[in-house]
């Protein structure tokens, strides 16, 4: 097949103004579609309906009797930190259980280290010279990168390469004293899908810091959300950090909303001992102790590590095919054009398409006028600005698989159309 850059000023008019035809006819269904957020269906949190009766009455003492209706406990209950002891790749006592979202301990975490410091032996971030800034895997999360910007830290994007970040550019970049942090989605990440190898891992853990109080945020929210039966595992960056003499390094966090309910599921923290001291000690200020009835429903509900990964198995079985239709309708109408390349995830939540250079703004606005809102183009970079104008996100988890076929007819649509105007545009410029 020809690609669209192949074809003389005719062809390329006239393919134009089929696909805009297509596009009018597309427009002209009404769809109301929304594939902004990565959120669960309902058809997903429904799995999650037995939890609605737990624990239930009277079942409100934990494994040590601890009674869950009252204050305390801050660090959570044991058998929960042993339930996720290895999902989090640590000891349960190197466990932290929070409320319900991983965002809000990230959020606290770097707040902390801002305005306490992540020791008692080193200046807060916000009090030493420079101006602290994190390293920022692109594309990479929104919400990361809205932190940053609420605490004025500089982002310093740096490019995924399909397994994980670019090394060199990062070990660069982090022996600058200012370099405070970086963001880190290791598993099937948000949006690329990649998982970041183990040499990425190594270099990461040993890499040369020019801070002292240099830290990954290391957010594995996908760390049991397989799309295929293949169980991708990486290495566990808690050892490896300690192994290079850099034990402190890490800050590990996960959650369950998108393995329970995404409103009310609960948030985890791991690090070295240390760390963990230090994370009570600051979350102590804040509150008297989590939710511990919930802890109590989730091991009830999820029971042990094999319960945990057959109710994965059920979302799976709910979402993989709504990923294979994105796959399938932008193949259809995209392979062999050349005007974009997507992932083809093998877990997580996203599948990330680069349009052709220069439209992806305008692949968002199509596919709005007909119908189907998508993450605004920009979201997967820092400061909401993709220097290439090329990074779509699609989410397909909320919509019906019927929905999401649909949307994605009109999103491939929408890709194509941009790519063509773009190319006419610039032929009738420079003809
Ligand atoms: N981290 C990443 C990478 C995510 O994609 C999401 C959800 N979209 C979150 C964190 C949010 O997690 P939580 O619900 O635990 O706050």
């Amino acid at each position: 097949m020809v690609t669209i850059a192949d074809l003389n000023a005719d062809d390329l008019q006239t393919l134009r103004n089929k696909v805009l035809g297509d596009y009018e006819a597309f427009r002209a269904r009404g769809l109301q579609i929304d594939m902004t957020r990565g959120k669960p269906s309902p058809e997903q949190l429904d799995l999650a309906n037995g939890m609605l009766a737990l624990p239930g009455n009277g079942d409100h003492f934990s494994e040590a009797g601890e009674d869950a209706r009252n204050y305390g406990g801050l660090q959570g209950l044991p058998e929960v930190r042993s339930l996720f002891s290895s999902i989090m790749g640590a000891p349960a006592d190197r466990i932290v259980v929070g409320d319900n979202s991983s965002l809000a301990l990230m959020h606290d975490c770097l707040v902390w280290s801002l305005f306490k410091g992540v020791s008692n032996e080193i200046e807060p971030w916000s009090q030493q010279s420079g101006t602290p800034a994190f390293i920022c895997p692109v594309p990479g999360y929104d919400r990361h990168f809205a932190i940053c910007e609420e605490y004025g830290i500089r982002m310093l994007p740096v490019p995924l390469t399909g397994h994980g970040p670019d090394m060199d550019m990062v070990e660069e970049l982090a022996a600058d004293p200012d370099v405070k942090g970086m963001w880190c989605v290791p598993k099937y990440s948000n949006p690329s899908g990649e998982v970041y190898s183990t040499e990425v891992l190594e270099r990461l853990a040993s890499m040369r810091t020019g801070a002292p109080d240099f830290r990954l945020f290391w957010d594995n929210a996908y760390a049991v959300h397989h799309l295929t039966v293949h169980r991708h595992e990486i290495a566990n960056i808690l050892d490896l950090c300690e192994q290079a003499g850099n034990p402190d390094r890490a800050f590990v966090f996960a959650s369950t909303s998108k393995v329970t309910l995404a409103g009310a599921g609960l948030a985890l923290f791991a690090s070295s001992a240390v760390n963990v001291k230090w994370y009570l000690a600051r979350a102590g200020k804040r509150t008297i102790g989590p939710d511990k009835l919930n802890q109590i429903r989730h091991v009830r509900f999820l029971k042990n590590i094999d319960g945990l990964h057959q109710h994965m198995e059920a979302h799976r079985a709910l979402i993989a095919p709504k990923f294979n239709t994105v796959i399938e309708a932008l193949e259809k109408r995209l392979a062999g054009t050349g005007v974009a390349n997507w992932t083809k995830p093998e877990g997580g939540y996203f599948i990330c398409v680069d349009a052709m250079e220069g439209t992806a703004k305008h692949v968002v606005d199509l596919a709005r006028q007909a119908g189907v809102v998508l993450t605004p183009a920009g979201a997967t970079s820092p400061y909401g600005r993709d220097p290439h104008d090329r990074t779509l996100r699609l989410a397909p988890t909320y919509p019906s698989l019927q929905e999401v076929r649909l949307a994605s007819e009109g999103i491939a649509l929408c890709i194509l159309l941009a790519a063509l105007e773009k190319h006419c545009t610039a032929l009738a410029h420079n003809p």
